[in-house]
């Protein structure tokens, strides 16, 4: 259940797309869940190390890097989103935790989406204009 942030230019808003396998990721074209807009850029950060960020990423990304990584394995995909989140260098928030502590629990990653209706939607409020000036 690969996480990633988008800006999308439509609604002008941040928001979290989480995908179902990293097959999803390659074949599914990201769409805005505010708006349903297509016109959305995948954001790491706003900073000078986004190059460097963004290109480690795309490594843990790569099937060919993700070292044993196994998607029908909850546990699994806990163990690679928590590299993730200490490859990204930040807080994914609360709800981005308990996700990875219930997939390394082992539970079904479709039983926790259900479970968890917020996920994906912006919890951001007016502070998330990440355009800025
Ligand atoms: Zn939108």
């Amino acid at each position: 259940m690969p996480i990633y942030e988008y800006g999308c230019y439509d609604c002008r808003k941040r928001v979290t797309i989480f995908y179902r396998s990293f097959k999803d990721v390659e074949t599914k074209k990201a769409v805005c869940p505010r708006c349903g807009g297509e016109n959305i850029k995948r954001l790491v950060s706003k900073v000078a190390v986004v190059r460097s960020e963004e290109s480690r990423l795309d490594s843990l990304a790569d099937p060919a890097n993700l070292g044993g990584l196994d998607e029908n394995d909850p546990k699994s995909i806990g163990r690679w989103m928590r590299k993730m989140s200490s490859e990204m260098g930040e807080d994914l928030g609360s709800e981005f935790n308990e996700v990875v502590d219930r997939l390394e629990a082992g539970e079904d990653p479709e039983s926790i989406e259900q479970s968890m209706p917020e996920l994906g939607a912006d919890s951001g409020g007016a502070s998330d204009d990440w355009f800025g000036d």
